[in-house]
């Protein structure tokens, strides 16, 4: 986050409070049940910093990515990033796969059968195409 400042989000929160009785101001009748109190919801708004919302969403990834796609129809971007040829003309195509989770990379070989490879970083996906992994 470098020198950024934490920013504060108002989040709404309803709250119990206890206020005087405005009928008899605290002096007990029928209205606050001889209590001299009433009780209320307000709606009132709380500040929760966005680093924290930012490490809750990064805890709790899985789930919240199963709610953004049943809720919202977000689905990560998925596309062919491209399609080359290594050493001993072994034809792949790159798959990206990219969400609020990260990036990931699979490699299927085209030109014959061979179980998919995954990439999480962009440095492994350069290592296999310059043909260190083949
Ligand atoms: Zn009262």
């Amino acid at each position: 986050m470098g020198n950024h400042k934490a920013v504060t989000i108002q989040f709404p929160a309803p709250l119990p409070a206890e206020i005087l009785c405005p009928i008899c101001e605290g002096n007990k009748c029928k209205v606050c049940d001889m209590t001299g109190k009433m009780k209320l919801v307000v709606d009132a708004k709380v500040p929760i910093q966005r680093n924290l919302i930012v490490k809750y969403v990064s805890n709790n990834l899985e789930q919240i990515a199963l709610e953004l796609s049943r809720n919202y129809g977000l689905v990560p971007e998925v596309n062919t990033e491209e399609v080359f040829e290594c050493n001993e003309k072994r034809q792949y195509e790159i798959v990206k796969i990219s969400s609020l989770g990260g990036v990931i990379w699979i490699a299927n070989r085209l030109d014959d059968l061979e179980s998919p490879r995954y990439f999480t970083t962009l440095k492994e996906l350069t290592r296999f195409k310059e043909g260190w992994f083949t």
